[in-house]
């Protein structure tokens, strides 16, 4: 991942940026799991409807 401080690429596991010490907020992964939460709940009734509309 980028860092977002100094802008070098920092491995995607770390805590802290390795080039200046930047502290990498660590919410991103209940983010991306809310997103897809969210994401299948908007598909569903989509899903629905296909299946309405092809029998
Ligand atoms: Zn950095």
């Amino acid at each position: 991942m980028e860092c977002p401080s100094c802008a070098l690429e920092a491995p995607d596991d770390a805590e802290t940026c390795p080039y200046c010490n930047y502290e990498f907020p660590r919410q991103k992964r209940s983010v991306m799991a809310m997103a897809i939460v969210m994401a299948l709940l908007l598909a569903w009734p989509v899903f629905k409807l296909i299946e309405l509309l092809t029998g």
